[in-house]
């Protein structure tokens, strides 16, 4: 067996014990269209978020159940775009990007707990910067009003890499979304 069918073969087991959690029936192979994480089909208008690898797509609803995005709260109407988050087994807390059409939000662990999710709407967005460190590599954002740093936490240096990637292109994703908003 190829790496990836073996690396199927666990996601399917993992896959249908979630669907037995939920009295559903399993699935008899690993779905080739659909979310990969409920193994649902996506609706016509729902969004399935493609992972690095062509084999794992998640569906909005699957994106929202899972730490941190469990609790952003998103307005009636507002849609995931894009996210991005970190979930290693070795971190206490993960941050968490997410962006709409009409707003950024930013989660971190370092932040008091009731303020942890931050929506920062498009309108208010002034610049976005990436700016690395050694330790803490950060997204800047700047407001009308203030400025919000999220930062990411040191790490293993891949871990530290893949965050940073994460940073720039949510960085190039926000200006680009920012811009379309300003009328
Ligand atoms: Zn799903």
């Amino acid at each position: 067996m190829s790496n990836i069918e073996e690396t199927k073969t666990i996601l399917l087991k993992e896959l249908n014990d979630r669907r037995a959690r939920k009295g559903k029936a399993p699935l008899a192979t690993y779905p080739e269209v659909g979310c990969t994480a409920c193994g649902e089909s996506a609706a016509s208008d729902e969004r399935l978020f493609q992972s690095a690898v062509p084999y794992i797509r998640t569906c909005e609803k699957c994106v929202l159940r899972g730490y941190p995005f469990n609790k952003v709260r998103l307005p009636e109407g507002e849609r995931i775009e894009w996210y991005r988050n970190n979930p290693t087994f070795h971190r206490s807390g993960d941050y968490g990007i997410v962006l709409t059409e009409r707003a950024l939000y930013v989660y971190s662990p370092f932040w008091l707990i009731f303020s942890r999710w931050r929506r920062l709407p498009l309108s208010d967005i002034r610049d976005v910067d990436f700016s690395d460190s050694r330790f803490s590599p950060a997204l800047r954002i700047r407001l009308v009003d203030r400025t919000v740093v999220l930062r990411t936490p040191p790490d293993y240096a891949d871990e530290m890499e893949f965050d940073r990637r994460n940073l720039i292109e949510a960085a190039e994703r926000i200006r680009v979304m920012a811009k379309n908003g300003i009328a």
